[in-house]
């Protein structure tokens, strides 16, 4: 099962729910995987605490041109989309962080002055998550090898899937972590996204945690979900950017569900919205000082708060049951 969340507005808590539903699952003995792509600002690593055993680099090809062999017939601007590569006068330069890497250069030089060089981008980070048993003690171990292989990273998770070992050693659950990053002055996200994707799970639980917004990389990150889960807070912002999200996602053809976090406050246009368009709200979680302190301290409110836990257990066997009388490749047709 491949969830993705997401969120129109960023603050609405949707990491929270994609770290908790990443450990539910993991606690429930589903082999689990969360992929935090919101890759400007990562940040579910401050709750799960992986233990980082691999990073690798992202790149992407741009230009680099063989002035030797350059004839300065423009071909390379006429074609770029993004103004990535351009003329001064009879000279060719190019703008690396413009550029989305398409190859379209290259392939229309007709002297093969374009060459293709990396350029690096960020990196995605591959780690363990250490769980406590019940009594709060550290109890995980890797049982085959620390790192994911990154030659195959969609092949390789039968053999080099670490083991956690939650409740000493009576429990054996598969959970670890992937994050992209990107560099410091990046601008283009997709990329790192798109890898840290090659790592989804074919068989088991993945979580994907989206970024926040509508733009490409939340398109990216949500692309092939089974079910998109979007969190948003009963605000005048939280209900304009639900609606902005939810009208651009629902061209995704992906079912998907609605949590509305910090229920208690603001008004009632979230819901009204979601039972007009017959969106499933998958849950309700109430604005307390509890959460909050919980959440303060950078741990997990499943692990904290029994309720809680209780809750998100609910939300994931209603996306279960949501996508098992889901007709397969049928639209948003959940809550319907
Ligand atoms: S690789 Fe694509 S985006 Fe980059 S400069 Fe060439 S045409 Fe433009
Ligand atoms: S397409 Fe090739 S030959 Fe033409 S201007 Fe660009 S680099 Fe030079």
């Amino acid at each position: 099962m491949k969830l993705a969340i997401a969120s129109g507005k960023g603050g609405t808590g949707k990491t929270t729910f994609a770290v908790n539903i990443a450990y539910v699952s993991a606690m429930r003995g589903e082999r689990t995987r969360y992929i935090d792509c919101d890759v400007e600002e990562p940040n579910g690593h401050i709750f799960l605490q992986p233990h980082i055993t691999d990073s690798v680099p992202v790149a992407i090809p741009i230009p680099e041109v063989d002035e030797a062999l350059c004839t300065s017939c423009g071909e390379c601007k006429r074609i770029c989309q993004y103004s990535a590569i351009t003329m001064i006068l009879d000279k060719v330069i190019v703008f690396p962080e413009l550029c989305h890497g398409c190859g379209g250069c290259a392939l229309v030089c007709p002297t093969n002055a374009i060459s293709e060089v990396p350029r690096e981008m960020g990196v995605i980070e591959k780690g363990i998550i250490h769980l406590a048993g019940s009594d709060g003690a550290s109890s995980a171990q890797s049982a085959s090898g620390d790192a994911i292989d990154d030659s195959n990273p969609v092949q390789e998770q039968t053999e080099t899937m670490p083991v956690v070992d939650l409740q000493a050693g009576t429990e054996k659950v598969f959970f670890d972590f992937v994050q992209g990053k990107m560099n410091i002055k990046e601008s283009l996200a997709v990329p790192i996204i798109r890898k840290a994707k090659e790592y989804v799970l074919d068989e088991g639980v993945s979580i994907v945690d989206a970024p926040p917004g509508t733009s490409c990389p939340v398109i990216e990150s949500v692309r092939g979900a089974d079910f998109l889960i979007l969190v948003t807070e009963p605000t005048p912002f939280g209900f304009n950017d639900l609606k902005l999200a939810v009208e651009t996602l629902e061209q995704l053809d992906i079912p998907m569900g609605i949590v509305i976090n910090r229920y208690g406050m603001g008004n009632e246009e979230v819901e009204k919205f979601c039972s007009e368009r017959g969106l499933p709200i998958l849950g309700r979680f109430p604005f307390e000082r509890r959460i909050a302190e919980v959440y303060s301290r950078g741990e997990i409110l499943s692990r904290e708060l029994p309720d809680y836990r209780e809750m998100i257990e609910s939300l994931l066997d209603d996306v279960i049951a949501m996508l098992s009388r889901q007709p397969s490749g049928g639209k948003r047709g959940v809550g319907d």
